[in-house]
């Protein structure tokens, strides 16, 4: 399948280099499908939607840093996006979703419950349910899943697209792999924050890869069980060690592919 590759946000924490959101867009052969969503253009109007963690985050609000306006870009109508397959509920991820009213969104059962019937004390400021308001269809997935690669275990969504849980950031954090043309893209989501925590090989431009200390301080803030971070870190890389797989992040431009950040905001891949 082939993959773009989109900025759907772009961030500025305080202390922490710039972040951006990196997205996905598949054309599936039932329809475009996005890997996470970044913030919505309604989110850049109105920031008041992103809740208090707006604060922390804080985007910018250029309405051309959104997954819709990159879709379009592109050609496509929003219309055209009939599946969004989430890492996590995170306002970074699901914002965009408002976007694209009729597409079905996909995530595991315990972020779902997270997010809307169970929220607990410690995770209320990150979830923004205005974001959904638009009353999508949801189609959630419980447990753990199949047997997948090193020991994780996951569900396919959509033919060639699977949901791999890898809590630890949220309770129901998945990393997303999708089969494209060339390789088995993993977009690990918040899984990972410092691309060189996991030793990415798959880097822009060939730069190397220094720790970003302050990033990884951030990710340990953010994270609701931060004694898991180091096993995922193990087994992204695990993953991408492995040949013919690819693993790309939310967050760390350095492992946007090189086409996108020279041309602007998307790339093919
Ligand atoms: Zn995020």
């Amino acid at each position: 399948m082939r993959v773009h590759h989109l900025i759907a946000g772009v961030m500025h924490p305080p202390l922490v280099p710039r972040i951006i959101c990196h997205v996905l867009l598949v054309e599936h052969p039932e329809g475009l499908v996005l890997v996470d969503a970044g913030v919505g253009r309604a989110d850049l109007v109105d920031p008041r939607r992103l809740g208090p963690s707006r604060h922390l985050l804080r985007p910018e609000r250029d309405p051309s840093t959104t997954a819709a306006s990159a879709v379009e870009a592109l050609g496509f109508s929003t219309d055209d996006v009939r599946h969004i397959v989430l890492t996590h509920l995170d306002i970074d991820h699901v914002g965009g979703a408002a976007d694209f009213p009729g597409a079905t969104l996909h995530t595991t059962a315990d972020e779902w419950a997270a997010a809307t019937v169970d929220t607990k004390l410690a995770e209320k400021a990150r979830y923004s349910p205005v974001q959904w308001a638009h009353d999508p269809e949801v189609r959630t997935w419980e447990g753990e899943g199949d047997a997948w690669r090193h020991g994780l275990s996951g569900h396919e969504v959509l033919s060639g697209i699977t949901l791999v849980p890898l809590a630890g950031h949220t309770r129901g954090h998945a990393a997303v792999a999708v089969e494209t043309d060339h390789d088995l893209l993993v977009h690990a989501g918040d899984a990972v924050f410092d691309a060189s925590c996991f030793g990415a090989t798959h880097v822009r431009d060939g730069s190397r890869l220094d720790p970003v200390r302050l990033l990884r301080a951030f990710e340990r803030t953010m994270a609701i069980q931060p004694s898991r971070l180091r096993g995922n870190h193990e087994a992204l890389a695990a993953l991408d060690r492995e040949p013919g797989v690819r693993v790309v992040n939310a967050h760390d431009e350095r492992l946007f592919p090189p086409r996108l950040m020279s041309t602007g905001l998307r790339s093919t891949a």
